[in-house]
C-alpha cells in the first residue's frame, strides 16, 4: 500500500519571515515540552456545500474565530498526538502515522464530527514536517511533536453538531517529557474522580477528557505525585489508565497485564505496539482487568516487579510509587532499576529512530 503520495489537497503559500537559524538553534537546545514552536502550520475548512476545502500550509499564526464557535461553547474538539524523530542521515521518520490518522476519524464519530480523510490527515502532517524539518532535534531524546487537531468553528449557540470545522496541525520541538525518568514517577489513585464512564467519550482523544482530568491531576500534585491513576467508575476497583498515558503491570514471571479496551480507555498506539513488542521478546501479555487491591497486595508479595505507563509524549515511564488515602506502596525492591521497562523502551525507540531494522514496518520516511 502506498501510505503517502496522493492527490494534493493542501496548497503551499509563500511562507514569510521564519525563524533564522541562529535563532531557532537557541530556541532548539533546551526546547522542553510543548512551548517551542515550529514556524508553519496547516489549515484546512469544512462546509457541508463544499466538504474538505481551502487546505493551506501557512505560517503560523492565530486562527480567526467567531468568539461564537460551538467549540468554544460546547468543546466539539478532538487532537492526535505524534512524533517525527531524526534519524541517521538526517532522514526524518514518522512512527505509525497511519494509526493516528485512523484514530483520529474514530474520535471524530465519538464526537459527531464530520471526519478527516486518513489521506487529507497524511498529507497535512508530511507537508507540516517536511517544510519545518529543520525543526525535528538530533538531540538524544528530542523530537518534532506534531499537534493535529479539529474543532467546531461554526458561528452558533445551539446545541447540536456543527456544519463548519477547521483541521489544524501544528508541531513544536520537543525535549524529555519527564525530567528524569531512571528512578520512575510517584502517581497519585484518584479516587473521587473519573476519567471516562462506559458509554462516554473514553475512547475519544478529545480535550473534555483532558479537561475532566484535571482536578484529579491537582489532587495528584498536592500529594506530591505528576501523574494521576484512574479507577473505572462503576466499581472503582479497576485500574485503567493515567490522564494520558496507558499502563502496564510487570509480573516476576515475565508475564505483562494491561487493562483491556473494554470501551473507557483510549487506544493506544504505544500500547499496541508494545503489546508486540514484548511478545516477540517471549513476554506473555495479558489484556485483563487489574484492580488496585491486587496491584497493592502484589507489589507487597513481590509478585509485581514493575509497572510502567506509556504513551507518545513520554514514551515508557516507570512507576516508582503509588498513592493514595489508604497509604503508598512502593513498586520494584528499594527503586530498582526496571529492567523491563528498560528492555522495552530501548528496543521502541530504536524502532521509531531507524536505529534497528524495523521488522514491523511502523517507521515512514518523510
Ligand atoms: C494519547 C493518549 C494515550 C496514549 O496514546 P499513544 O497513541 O500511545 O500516544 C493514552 N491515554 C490517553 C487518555 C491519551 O489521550
Amino acid at each position: 500500500m502506498s501510505k503517502t503520495k496522493i492527490s494534493s489537497m493542501i496548497m503551499i503559500e509563500a511562507t514569510s519571515n521564519p525563524t533564522p537559524a541562529d535563532k531557532r538553534k537557541a530556541m532548539m537546545e533546551n526546547p522542553g515540552f510543548g512551548t517551542t514552536f515550529s514556524d508553519h502550520m496547516v489549515v484546512v475548512r469544512y462546509s457541508e456545500e463544499k466538504g474538505w476545502h481551502d487546505g493551506r500550509l501557512m505560517a503560523r499564526q492565530p486562527l480567526p474565530l467567531d468568539p461564537a464557535a460551538s467549540v468554544l461553547h460546547y468543546a466539539q474538539e478532538i487532537f492526535e498526538g505524534m512524533k517525527a524523530y531524526r534519524g541517521k542521515d538526517d532522514e526524518i521518520l514518522l512512527f505509525r502515522p497511519e494509526e493516528n490518522a485512523r484514530r483520529f476519524r474514530h474520535s471524530a464519530d465519538v464526537m459527531a464530527m464530520k471526519p478527516v480523510p486518513e489521506e487529507l490527515f497524511l498529507e497535512a502532517v508530511h507537508k507540516l514536517v517536511e517544510i519545518d524539518r529543520d525543526w525535528v532535534p538530533d538531540a538524544e531524546g528530542g523530537s518534532l511533536y506534531i499537534r493535529p487537531f479539529q474543532i467546531a468553528s461554526q458561528p452558533f449557540l445551539g446545541v447540536k453538531p456543527a456544519k463548519e470545522y477547521l483541521f489544524v496541525v501544528i508541531a513544536c520541538s520537543v525535549g524529555s517529557y519527564f525530567k528524569d525518568v531512571s528512578k520512575g514517577v510517584p502517581i497519585w489513585v484518584s479516587e473521587n474522580h473519573v476519567r471516562a464512564v462506559p458509554g462516554g467519550t473514553g475512547t475519544a482523544k478529545c480535550g473534555g477528557n483532558y479537561a475532566a482530568s484535571l482536578t484529579a491531576q491537582a489532587e495528584g500534585y498536592e500529594h506530591g505525585c505528576a501523574q494521576v491513576v484512574f479507577l473505572d467508575a462503576l466499581e472503582r476497583r479497576w485500574i485503567e489508565e493515567l490522564g494520558g498515558m496507558n499502563v502496564f503491570f510487570v509480573m516476576n514471571d515475565k508475564t505483562l497485564i494491561t487493562p483491556p479496551l473494554k470501551g473507557t480507555i483510549l487506544h493506544g498506539i504505544t500500547r499496541k505496539s508494545i503489546i508486540e513488542l514484548a511478545r516477540d521478546k517471549g513476554y506473555t501479555v495479558l489484556e485483563q482487568p487489574y484492580s488496585l487491591d491486587q496491584w497493592r497486595e502484589d507489589a507487597r508479595s513481590g509478585k509485581l516487579a514493575e509497572a510502567f505507563a506509556c504513551g507518545t509524549a513520554a514514551v515508557i515511564t516507570s512507576i516508582s510509587k503509588v498513592c493514595d488515602t489508604h497509604g503508598d506502596f512502593e513498586i520494584g525492591k528499594d527503586g530498582a532499576n526496571n529492567p523491563v521497562a528498560n528492555e522495552l523502551r530501548e528496543s521502541l525507540i530504536d524502532i521509531q529512530r531507524g536505529r534497528v531494522a524495523d521488522p514491523y514496518g511502523w517507521v515512514e520516511r518523510v
